[in-house]
């Protein structure tokens, strides 16, 4: 009867730890809704105002269409509208308005801007500045079939042959130039993106550039030497291809390993949306940037390109410019940075020839 009674006792203390545990965790969900819902509040809109029409495009929280906004009296619009897919769990939905807080408080020309957000009477809602022609990822590899010879092949895409035939690589050179500002930007409020690459780039009607998907970016501390950097402690899923050695070693992220991600994005740039490292699994990549590799260029890649790549691809963090100074490194190189073979060449042995 002791034993049973011994063990009744830990068994209602267990269920009493668990009850806390899952009380405190709904108190700190609670907490950062609110401090969400307060953030976002001048941006909320009425759900009977969006009018959802075509998919654009899926990303990981669900489908992202291209909607209208009804605001009176002309401040009416196309927008793109991320709707978060019917299943989601609440820490989902709230990693979900979290990223819409993080663009909120963004303001620069080339950061996609939040313009609005429904969070009731179904599932939330964010609307963004559309980017008419979508990802830059997809953008390139248009103007590659193009420049294959290929027919623009879906006819989903919005860019029509004769579109994407007048992209000079001069504009390809300005699209790198645009997103070094955005990290510029970014820089100087203390963020780190930590997912810099082109599927995460926008190309609006203008053909500008606007830095997206702040997934993953995060708010910098100060590392031992006083330089901002984030730790990463907790691994989830990693953009192997664009990160730099000390990220993939150490998972430490700083405004460096961004620039070592903006040399990979020239990479896409300049091969048209290829994937870096051709085939390469990413256990091998790992391995291979650890044994001092970077990301292969095309054999004739042009010495612009292989003159940035080379400064943003410098094994020690400290040596690599700053965003700042890529930028201004293409401000005075205009020039195209584009090569006339689309693949990097694909490693034989593991060993890539350059
Ligand atoms: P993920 O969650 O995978 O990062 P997103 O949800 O941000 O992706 O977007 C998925 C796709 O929807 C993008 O690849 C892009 O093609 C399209 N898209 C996202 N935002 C916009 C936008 N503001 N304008 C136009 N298309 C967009």
């Amino acid at each position: 009867l002791a034993l049973v009674a011994a063990a009744l006792v830990m068994y209602r203390r267990v269920l009493r730890r668990r009850a806390a545990r899952v009380l405190n965790e709904q108190e700190s969900m609670r907490a950062r809704h609110h401090h969400v819902a307060a953030t976002l509040t001048a941006y909320l809109v009425k759900r009977e105002a969006v009018e959802l029409r075509e998919k654009l495009g899926a990303g990981n929280f669900g489908n992202v269409h291209l909607a209208y906004l009804r605001l009176p009296p002309d401040n009416s619009r196309s927008v793109a509208a991320k709707e978060l897919h019917a299943n989601a769990a609440p820490a989902e939905e709230s990693e979900f308005l979290r990223e819409a807080c993080t663009i909120a408080s963004f303001n620069h020309e080339h950061v996609v801007r939040l313009v609005g957000v429904c969070i009731s009477g179904g599932p939330p809602l964010v609307l963004m500045e559309l980017a008419l022609f979508g990802d830059l990822l997809g953008y390139l590899r248009a103007r590659r079939h193009l420049a294959e010879g290929a027919e623009c092949a879906s006819t989903e895409s919005p860019v029509s042959v004769e579109e994407a035939a007048h992209v000079s690589g001069e504009a390809l050179t300005r699209l790198v130039r645009e997103a070094a500002a955005a990290l510029t930007y970014l820089g100087s409020r203390g963020v780190v993106h930590r997912d810099v690459r082109a599927a995460n780039c926008l190309v609006n009607a203008r053909r500008s550039l606007k830095l997206a998907d702040f997934g993953m970016a995060r708010e910098t501390a100060a590392g031992a030497d006083g330089a901002p950097e984030y730790a990463c402690r907790r691994r989830a899923m990693f953009p192997v291809l664009w990160m730099a050695p000390e990220s993939l070693a150490h998972g430490v992220f700083s405004a460096a390993s961004d620039v070592w991600a903006i040399g990979v994005l020239v990479l896409e740039v300049v091969t048209l949306g290829a994937r870096p490292y051709g085939s390469m699994s990413p256990l091998r990549v790992l391995e291979y940037v650890a044994a001092g590799g970077c990301p292969p260029l095309p054999l004739d890649a042009s010495p612009h390109t292989r003159g940035l790549t080379r400064l943003c691809w410098q094994r020690e963090a400290e040596r690599r410019p700053s965003a700042a100074e890529i930028h201004e490194y293409l401000a005075e190189r205009p020039q195209a940075l584009r090569a006339a073979v689309f693949e990097p060449p694909e490693a034989v042995d593991g060993k890539f020839v350059q």
